[in-house]
């Protein structure tokens, strides 16, 4: 047995075993209640269900003793929102009409600690809000607000307005504050990270509780509120797995900040798709029931969809497009964009009457690295290189990976004037010790081979050539210098 499995530690589930028998139990109780005395719990399934919830309130708190997670916040609101539902639970029962103080728990404690149980998981796993992932979640949450505003909200509006303004105030307020729970958990679902089994607990327990605050609400709308029993199981069932997401040793993972997200894969598109298409269902729905009142509605929320879609279209146009121009090791330019740059920019010094320098650079031995130290190390040379050619240039340089261990600098408005002085000070400061993770340094010298436009050449080809040609003989003269193209012979030893 690993100390982690030991007994109390933080991999130990068997408190989420018993806690589960104990459930089991005590909901087989409920429904033998509920069997016995139908239409009703009665009084002892009242009691049961009490205990249920106690136990499951009981069930964070040992979660959160027995887990230790880093960040405990979110946890401790949800056993906040627990009790608080116990307390609203226990006031319902007594029944003092609608709306009552178990409204008045519910709606200012119960729901509020939920969403900040919530938020505070949110933001601490994903702390910086990734733009596509906010325009998946915006898809979601409109989707979900359109069809809870024809068949929740403005019924209830309805059934509500007719009596007293509280009333309709607190009919009102549960579908809204189960919006904005929504709204915060489809963010903690597709902010990335690991879906932990904890995660999947807490994301269904929140399932059950949208289920069972709809039925309840549908109830009360249409004025059937005489059977508590379906709603009940659903939150009883919402609670308890609460509970076991507490329990649960993943728990301890859910507010451990997340990489990047990944791309939006099948299942996702498909929930975005289905997602997208709830709005024209519902148009065309409610239309064949003779019941459309909402096509205004309707219609700003499929521009808004429309729109939401176009903006996702032209984020994931550009990212594949920063992608192609952009070298995963070194986050330069690729050859692939420094070929036609090239191309541009000559053609615009020929309008402009400004030279242009280019400046091709390998690195020295470099095989011997990769032989010595291994690829990685050779990696983290490469990426140094980069990052150190990056800060000498200015703004309007073309920096770009060009090969294994070679790179290419674009230098607009520079003649060969200022070229040897620019080459010769990026060869100076690549002499530099690498500092590595692990604390050793790697020394690397590197040959550079420069030519101009107009001076050396008229055409990128011969550009390339020429720079190409220089670096050659750089290579061939002991490398470690620069070699001009204008003056081949005249190598600048270092
Ligand atoms: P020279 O001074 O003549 O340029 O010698 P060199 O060893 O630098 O040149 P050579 O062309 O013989 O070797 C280049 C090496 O660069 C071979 C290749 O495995 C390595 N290389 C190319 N791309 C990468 C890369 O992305 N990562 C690492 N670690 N190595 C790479
Ligand atoms: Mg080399
Ligand atoms: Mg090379």
């Amino acid at each position: 047995m690993t100390s982690d499995h030991a007994p109390g530690g933080a991999g130990d589930r068997r408190p989420l075993v018993m806690y589960l028998c104990v459930q089991a139990l005590l909901f087989l109780a409920t429904v033998g209640c509920a069997v016995a005395v139908p239409g009703a719990v009665g009084v002892v399934g009242v009691i049961v269900n009490a205990v249920m919830v106690a136990v499951s309130a009981a069930a964070v708190v040992a979660g959160i003793r027995v887990h230790r997670p880093t960040r405990p916040g979110g946890w401790w609101l949800l056993a906040v929102s627990q009790v608080a539902f116990f307390v609203g639970a226990l006031l319902f029962t007594i029944g003092v009409g609608f709306p009552g103080p178990a409204d008045a728990v519910y709606l200012c404690v119960q729901y509020p600690a939920m969403i900040a149980a919530l938020a505070v998981f949110a933001r601490s796993r994903t702390p910086t809000w990734h733009r596509g992932t906010a325009i998946d979640a915006a898809v979601l949450v409109t989707s979900a607000s359109l069809a809870s505003w024809v068949y929740l909200l403005r019924p209830a509006v309805e059934a509500f307005g007719a009596g007293p303004l509280g009333a309709m105030v607190v009919g009102v307020s549960y579908p809204v504050m189960d919006l904005v729970m929504l709204s915060i958990a489809v963010r903690l679902s597709l902010g990335g990270g690991g879906r932990v089994l904890a995660h999947t607990l807490l994301m269904s327990s929140l399932a059950m509780w949208f289920a069972a605050d709809v039925l309840y609400l549908l109830e009360r709308v249409d004025g059937f509120f005489t059977d508590t029993s379906t709603t009940t199981f659903g939150y009883l069932a919402a609670l308890v797995l609460v509970g076991a997401a507490a329990l649960h040793p993943s728990m301890t993972g859910l507010g451990e900040p997340a990489g990047a997200p990944p791309g939006p894969g099948v299942s996702r598109l498909g929930l975005l798709a289905a997602a997208a298409l709830i709005a024209p269902v519902i148009l065309a729905v409610e239309y064949l029931r003779g019941t459309l009142r909402d096509v205004i509605v309707i219609a700003v929320a499929c521009a808004v969809l429309f729109l939401l879609v176009i903006f996702r279209m032209a984020g994931l146009v550009s990212a594949q497009r920063l992608q192609a121009i952009t070298d995963p090791l070194t986050g330069l330019y690729t050859r692939r964009f420094f070929g036609p740059a090239l191309s541009d920019e000559i053609t615009r010094a020929g309008r402009s009457r400004v030279p242009v320098a280019l400046l091709l650079l390998d690195v020295d031995h470099f095989k011997r690295i990769n032989d010595g130290y291994g690829h990685p190390v050779g990696d983290a040379v490469l990426r140094a290189v980069a990052a150190r050619l990056a800060t000498l240039c200015r703004s309007g340089d073309i920096v770009a990976r060009y090969g294994g261990e070679e790179f290419a600098v674009l230098l607009p408005g520079v003649g060969p004037d200022r070229l040897a002085e620019v080459a010769e000070r990026i060869r100076a400061s690549m002499t530099g010790p690498i500092p590595l993770a692990d604390g050793r340094e790697v020394l690397v010298t590197v040959s550079i081979g420069t030519a101009t436009v107009p001076v050396d050449a008229g055409s990128p080809e011969d550009l390339v050539r020429l720079a190409d040609a220089a670096l050659y003989s750089a290579k061939r003269g002991g490398r470690n210098r620069v070699v001009a193209a204008s003056t081949d012979r005249d190598a600048v030893p270092a």
